[in-house]
C-alpha cells in the first residue's frame, strides 16, 4: 500500500477511535480522499481517453485486472450507494445530478457483476469526462455527510430494513458476485464504512489503477524512440514510470501537461521544423524556448544532454547516463548537469 496512504489511514483510524479527537479523524480522512482524488484527478487529465476501457492485466486476480473507467465507476458507484441510501437517507448523486444519462452507462450497479471483456465494452460506453464529474460530486457530497457527522453516529447499525431498501434499489445486481455486497455493507455500523467503501476501498483501487496506467506507460513506448525532444532519456527519466513519452499520446511530462493545449513547446517546435529533437537544431545552444526558459530547473541539464546527443549520437549518450547513474546518486539529471549547460555536458564527457 502506498505508504503515505496508508500513514494517513492509520492515523485516521486511531483519531476517529476516541470522541475527543473524532473532528480530527474527520480532517484526516478528508485529507486522505484528497490526496487520493488528485491521483484521479492526475490520470484523467493527462491521459489519453483511450486508454479508460484498456485492460492491460486482464485475466490477473485483483483490482488491477480492470479498467480504468471501470475502477472509477465501482468506487464512487458504492460510494454512492452507500453514502446516500445508508448514512445521509437521500437521494444519490446518480439520480440527483442526472449521471445516469450523462455517463452514458449502461447500468446503474455497482459493476461487481460485469466479467472479462463484459468490462471493457462497458468502460468503452463511458463518457469518461462526465464520469469524471460524477466521481468529483459523489466526492464532494460524501465530504458534506462526513463533516456532518458527530461521534455517536459512528455506533449506527444498519438492519434488514436497509437491506430490503437497497435491494429494491436496483443498484447492486443479483448476481452472486455482487449480491453479497448488502449483506457486506450492512453488517458494518458508520465507522465499519467510513473504513471500507469511503477509505480504502479507494485506496486499493487507486492503486490498481496505478499499475494499469504504468503498464499502459510501458507498452506505449515500446518500440518508440526512448529519447525525448528536449535531449531527457525517457529510460533514464524520474517520470518514467508515469509518462508515456513526449512521442506517443500517453505523455504526461509535467512540463508539457502546464504548457498550452498540453502540448511541450520543443516538441511542437521540432515538429513544426520537421527535426527528430532539439539537438537536430541549428538554435540549440542560444535556445531559450519551453523547456529551455532559463527559469526551469530542468533547462541546462537538458541542453546539454541534447548537446551531448549532437556531438556524440543517442547510443553513446544512453552509454553515458548509463555511467552517470553509476557514479552519482540522484533522482533527476539537473542535480547533477543542472548548473550550466556547458559544464553539464563536460560532466557527460568525463563520466
Ligand atoms: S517526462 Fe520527458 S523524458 Fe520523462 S518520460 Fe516523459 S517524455 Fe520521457
Ligand atoms: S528552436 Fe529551440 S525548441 Fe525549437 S527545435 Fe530548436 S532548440 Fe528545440
Amino acid at each position: 500500500m502506498d505508504k503515505n496512504w496508508s500513514e494517513m489511514n492509520r492515523e485516521m483510524q486511531a483519531l476517529l477511535a476516541k470522541k475527543a479527537t473524532f473532528s480530527d479523524g474527520i480532517g484526516r480522512l478528508l485529507e486522505l480522499r484528497k490526496s487520493i482524488f488528485e491521483q484521479i484527478t492526475q490520470i484523467v487529465d493527462t491521459f489519453p481517453e483511450k486508454a479508460f476501457d484498456q485492460m492491460p492485466f486482464a485475466g490477473a486476480d485483483g483490482y488491477h485486472s480492470k479498467s480504468l473507467a471501470y475502477s472509477i465507476w465501482h468506487i464512487f458507484r458504492i460510494e454512492d450507494i452507500v453514502a446516500h441510501e445508508m448514512i445521509a437517507g437521500d437521494r444519490q448523486v446518480l439520480f440527483d445530478g442526472g449521471y445516469a444519462e450523462t455517463v452514458r452507462s449502461p447500468i446503474i450497479t455497482t459493476g461487481n457483476e460485469l466479467k472479462g471483456d463484459e468490462i471493457a465494452v462497458f468502460s468503452g460506453q463511458l463518457d469518461v469526462k462526465e464520469l469524471y464529474r460524477y466521481a468529483r460530486d459523489v466526492t464532494g457530497s460524501t465530504n458534506r455527510i462526513l463533516t456532518g457527522l458527530e461521534y455517536a453516529d459512528l455506533k449506527r447499525k444498519f438492519g434488514e430494513e436497509t437491506e430490503t431498501k437497497l435491494r429494491k434499489t436496483g443498484c447492486v445486481s443479483e448476481d452472486e458476485s455482487a449480491s453479497w455486497l448488502i449483506g457486506y455493507w450492512c453488517s458494518k455500523d458508520v465507522l465499519g464504512l467510513i473504513r471500507m467503501p469511503f477509505s480504502r476501498h479507494w485506496i486499493m483501487h487507486v492503486e490498481a489503477m496505478r499499475r494499469i496506467k504504468n503498464r499502459l506507460c510501458r507498452m506505449a513506448r515500446k518500440g518508440v524512440d526512448t529519447i525525448a525532444y528536449c535531449g531527457f532519456s525517457c529510460g533514464h527519466c524520474f517520470l518514467g514510470e508515469w509518462c508515456g513519452s513526449c512521442r506517443t499520446a500517453y505523455n504526461t511530462c509535467s512540463y508539457a501537461m502546464v504548457s498550452p493545449d498540453r502540448k511541450c513547446p520543443n516538441a511542437a517546435c521540432c515538429q513544426a521544423k520537421g527535426i527528430d529533437g532539439c539537438y537536430a537544431c541549428e538554435s540549440l545552444e542560444a535556445c531559450e524556448k519551453g523547456f529551455y526558459i532559463p527559469s526551469n530547473d530542468g533547462a541546462n541539464a537538458a541542453k546539454a544532454q541534447a548537446m551531448y546527443i549532437r556531438k556524440y549520437g543517442k547510443k553513446e549518450f544512453l552509454k553515458a547516463l548509463d555511467r552517470l547513474r553509476e557514479k552519482y546518486d540522484f533522482k533527476k539529471t539537473q542535480e547533477i548537469l543542472g548548473q550550466d549547460h556547458r559544464e553539464g555536458l563536460r560532466i557527460l564527457e568525463e563520466s
